[in-house]
């Protein structure tokens, strides 16, 4: 953990000379090839008003310097698959049915392992699907930054159609960019209707194809399994879209989808490689926990030395249990792996204590780049759908050119966690109108730092985001 004087200099912009001088100010007889130690590095940044942190060890250091990846690099990759909808609806089934369907013949030995994604392979490509099912993982982690998922399955029952969390799900996979391939499940039930799906559906601007609209869907049944490969192929026409690659060639990366503390074999955790290579015994750092690679495993249970992009794996190896969403990136060696994990720890306590930004509609303004449209992003919750369409309504109508208002989900009934982690996930603020703060939400609210303001006058709402929107609202209303 220490610095050349030199080096430092150069970082500060300084002669190497006044830092000696400084130096012996302070007491300690320095040269120019003199290794520093953190402790002293920081007394004498501080002299220059520089944190030590930001100038001699900030962790962009020791990270290996982000490739350019020439186009011949790039390799396709598998789409990595998250299903979504409403409970009951059948994405649990789906998983299950879609996992047992596709274990082929030369893999038929391994044994199905949990580790919170398994990939399947078609006679088109192959896929990965994440094993948490539901928005909440999903919104979870693209909070932390993680995008892992490239397509939504959005599974919706035939025969109860389009429900609260089918909405829910639909905001959160636009609200992430992800596209959605729409599985009609349960079409063996009797009074299933999957014409009424696809209209409900087109309501909130999931247009089928065949209404000359872009959105796929497949009907299945994930209980007799039929429809399946259709679907699965449907996944795969909407990856070639996306045109997904990924160059295999350099050191690798990833995110964790799932983390645990397993007894015998110590934390471990499910890495989804986004690029490169993960190799046994390479060191690695992921957020604030590091590590070397000690085995690693597929879902099928068979051990393997390296792993490249869209391969969800096992690792062995962990130092304490990682967190899902966590970067996953291989570094030079153990030694660097741990500087960075501390250098990350440090960060995060003093970002506790400083607490993170929340936006409100009294920042709102104060944020806002100068002469650059901005977005103002609202979710309201109403008391029943016609208010709600008269307040989503009255809000769109307050779009000026430099501030976009923008609706990003609404719903009728109470607020919930999902709503506040959408929030949080995409810096909005929460509208309730005409319905009751409750204690516990407020409590959740807080903890993700998420603004919530109730009101039951439309024009007493507009004319607030009016006021935010022009810089009137002060602290207070
Ligand atoms: P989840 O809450 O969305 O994960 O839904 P589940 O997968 O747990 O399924 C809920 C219920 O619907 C279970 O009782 C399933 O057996 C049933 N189910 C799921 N898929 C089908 C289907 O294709 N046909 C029929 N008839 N029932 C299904």
């Amino acid at each position: 953990d220490t610095v050349r004087l030199s080096d430092m200099a150069k970082q500060m912009g300084v002669k190497a000379q006044d830092l000696i001088k400084t130096l012996f100010g302070l007491g300690v007889m320095a040269t120019i090839n003199q290794s520093l130690d953190f402790d002293t590095a920081s007394v004498l940044a501080a002299e220059f008003g520089y944190e030590a942190e930001n100038v001699a060890f900030d962790e962009q250091e020791y990270l290996l310097p982000p490739e350019e990846d020439s186009p011949d690099s790039l390799k396709p990759r598998a789409p990595v698959v998250t299903i979504m909808g409403h409970v009951d609806h059948g994405k649990t089934s789906l998983l299950d049915a879609i996992r047992k369907t596709n274990v082929t013949g030369g893999e038929a030995g391994g044994i199905t392992q949990h580790i919170g994604a398994y990939h399947v392979k078609t006679g088109r490509g192959e896929i990965v699907f994440l094993d948490t099912p539901g928005h909440e993982a999903f919104t979870t982690m693209r909070k932390r930054g993680a995008q892992v998922t490239d397509i939504v399955i959005l599974v919706v029952a035939a025969d109860d159609g389009v429900m609260d969390q089918t909405r829910e799900a639909v905001s959160h996979a636009k609200a992430a960019q992800v596209p959605i391939v729409v599985a009609v499940n349960k079409i063996d039930k009797e009074g299933s209707n999957p014409d009424r799906v696809m209209r409900e559906l087109s309501d909130l601007g999931l247009v089928p194809e065949a209404w000359g609209g872009e959105t796929i869907f497949a009907n299945v049944s994930a209980k007799q399994h039929t429809g399946l490969d259709e679907l699965l192929e449907m996944v795969l026409l909407q990856a070639e879209v996306l045109q997904l690659q990924a160059n295999p060639d350099k050191p690798g990366r990833g995110h964790v989808v799932e983390a645990k503390l397993d007894k015998g074999r110590g934390p471990v955790g499910t890495v989804l490689i986004s690029e490169g290579t993960i190799r046994q015994s390479d060191s690695f750092v992921c957020g604030m926990v590091h590590g070397k690679i000690r085995a690693m495993f597929t879902d099928q249970g068979q051990k393997i030395q390296e792993a490249g992009p869209s391969t969800p794996v096992e690792i062995q190896g962990f130092d304490t249990i990682a967190e899902a969403g966590d970067e996953f990136v291989v570094v030079a060696d153990d030694k660097v792996a741990k500087r960075i994990a501390s250098i990350r720890l440090g960060k995060h306590r003093d970002k506790e204590l400083a607490g993170k930004a929340k936006v409100t509609l009294e920042s709102f303004l104060a944020s806002r780049p100068e002469n650059e449209a901005q977005d103002l992003n609202l979710i309201v919750k109403a008391d029943v759908q016609g208010s709600l369409e008269a307040v989503t309504e009255a809000l769109g109508k307050l779009s000026t050119d430099e501030i976009h208002v923008h609706v990003r989900h609404g719903g009728t009934g109470a607020i919930t966690e999902s709503d506040i982690l959408l929030a949080s996930a995409s810096d909005a603020i929460i509208i309730g109108f005409n319905i009751r703060p409750e204690a516990r939400i407020k409590d959740v609210a807080d903890q993700e730092n998420v603004e919530i303001r109730f009101y039951d006058i439309i024009y007493k709402l507009t004319n607030e985001v009016k006021d935010a929107m022009s810089g009137m609202l002060t602290p207070d209303t």
